[in-house]
């Protein structure tokens, strides 16, 4: 998405350590019209699917899913992070490694939130290593769910999530991937 890449140009900034900071629009201060044209972009790409939940991660997912929800029309289901193992049985849970923070999480969604009914389109902020974007399948595997697919709003492609979700069939959309990125040479984006 051409009006995607000439923003993370504008305001991206890189980081050792593989992190990308989009806190000017995305991550921190959100520009709400503009999450609305990516919400737009992720409806022109999943609106034939019957999705009637989009599930995300905190804190990061939840302001992307919820300005595409509404052209949905349906629910946001937030995984929250839990540092405890001890897991009540009314949860559904699946392990994530944070990519920003390095801690491991357990996700948790309430069953009451997630079932066989559902068609799910996972929604995320960024695509790295495809931590997060498992769990919320794994997710939506033990509650029944079906899941669409997967939409981010960055994928860094030269990271192995994308491809590896691809290669185990899961439909994966990425409003823009980059080729390649460092703090000194900046950002190339895929053809
Ligand atoms: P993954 O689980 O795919 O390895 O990483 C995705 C998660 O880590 C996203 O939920 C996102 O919050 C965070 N993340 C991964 N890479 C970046 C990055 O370059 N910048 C920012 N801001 N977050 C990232």
């Amino acid at each position: 998405m051409k009006l995607l890449e000439e923003r993370i140009l504008r305001d991206g900034k890189v980081y050792a350590g593989d992190v990308l900071k989009v806190d000017r629009f995305l991550n921190h201060q959100i520009d709400v019209e503009f999450l609305c044209e990516l919400g737009k972009e992720f409806h022109r790409l999943f609106g034939n699917c019957g999705v009637n939940k989009i599930l995300t991660v905190e804190a990061s997912g939840i302001g992307v899913a919820c300005l595409t929800a509404q052209y949905f029309h349906c629910p946001v289901v937030f995984a929250k992070k839990s540092k405890t193992s001890n897991i009540g049985a009314e949860l559904w849970a699946a392990q994530a490694h944070s990519y920003t923070h390095g801690t491991d999480n357990t996700l948790v969604v309430s069953k009451e939130y997630l079932g066989k009914t559902d068609r799910v389109l996972i929604l995320d902020d960024f695509l790295a290593n495809g931590c997060a974007a498992n769990a919320m399948l794994s997710l939506c595997e033990q509650a029944g769910a079906k899941v669409v697919g997967v939409g981010t709003v960055i994928e860094k492609a030269y990271q192995k999530g994308g491809d590896g979700l691809r290669a185990h069939g899961v439909r994966v959309e990425a409003l823009a991937r980059i080729a390649a990125m460092s703090p000194t040479d900046g950002i190339r984006f895929c053809d």
